[in-house]
């Protein structure tokens, strides 16, 4: 027999954002590492391709390989303060910082304080970089590759890798709730049961890279946004692929700021998605009342 469901757990919301190229225009190692290390980003991001192509490895696995070798080369020993120390040469989109604040109260008056919404990054840059950004206690959990330390805190290895496809594996994570890398998501777990519905998920990328995330999530009726650098045709070419390939709801400018175009989609789909929030609430109601 079916456990009794005494109560509606679905009003959790979920934004999440891939980093590199959504939240900032450059790759994060790009304002970080690179800069330290003192190697030019083209010229690392070229090794990069060419040593992927050569040892027929995997290219996040190749990216944190080599920059450890330039360091060392460099005698340059990166700890994971440094890393966090590092961040404060990010430079963001318009409005990122008071972005996320402005939305959780958005969600806050519109769903009378019964929904809460959650911020998480999923990123194939460095979790350590990620750790020393300035808000980055506005996001419920962050996923992004890290390294291994050994006991002088130097990096020696990497300890969790992520790509486009790895990525969704944290989609999982988020929506059955079993966050932590120990926590096994392979065993089966009932729709009803799950922390954070496909459906209540936005997910908001720039590109490539963010199509598998994009996909699962809108397969299972939740939504997506591509956005792309003000003025970069390149990029507006790679959103609209997306919009055509239906693996996108929206495209706009990464711009952050309070009333821009981004703002008002997300705004937009927010709505959407508390009023269905809504509607279930009432579904699970009659289910208590006469079958419960
Ligand atoms: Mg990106």
């Amino acid at each position: 027999m079916p456990k009794k469901r005494q109560a509606f757990k679905h009003n959790i919301v979920a934004i999440i954002y891939d980093f590199d190229g959504t939240l900032t225009e450059k790759p994060m190692q790009e304002y970080t590492v690179l800069p330290k290390i003192g190697i030019p980003a083209k010229k690392f991001w070229d090794t990069v391709n060419e040593e992927t192509k050569k040892t027929k490895g995997e290219q996040i696995v190749t990216y944190m390989r080599l920059m450890l070798k330039y360091a060392d080369n460099k005698d340059i020993a990166i700890k994971p303060a440094d890393f966090r120390k590092l961040a404060k040469n990010i430079k963001y989109y318009p409005g990122v910082e008071k972005f996320f604040e402005r939305i959780n109260k958005f969600v806050d008056s519109l769903s009378n304080g019964k929904v809460e919404l959650r911020h998480y990054i999923i990123s194939a840059g460095l979790k350590e970089i990620l750790n020393g950004i300035p808000f980055k206690n506005k996001f419920h959990n962050i996923f992004a590759s890290e390294y291994h330390y050994d006991k002088y805190y130097h990096a020696d290895f990497p300890k969790i890798i992520v790509n486009d496809t790895l990525k969704t594996q944290f989609i999982f994570r988020i929506n059955k709730g079993r966050e932590k890398m120990h926590e096994s998501i392979n065993t089966h777990m009932s729709h009803l049961d799950r922390a954070i519905p496909f459906r209540n998920m936005l997910y908001i990328g720039d590109g490539e890279s963010d199509v598998p995330c994009m996909t699962v999530i809108k397969k299972e009726g939740g939504y997506a946004i591509a956005v792309c650098k003000k003025g970069s045709s390149k990029g507006i070419n790679k959103a609209k692929d997306l919009l055509k390939a239906e693996r996108v709801d929206f495209i706009t400018r990464a711009d952050y700021s309070k009333n821009s175009e981004l703002e008002k989609i997300v705004k937009i789909i927010l709505r959407n998605i508390v009023e269905g929030i809504t509607f279930r609430k009432e579904i699970f109601k009659q289910y208590l009342t006469y079958i419960a």
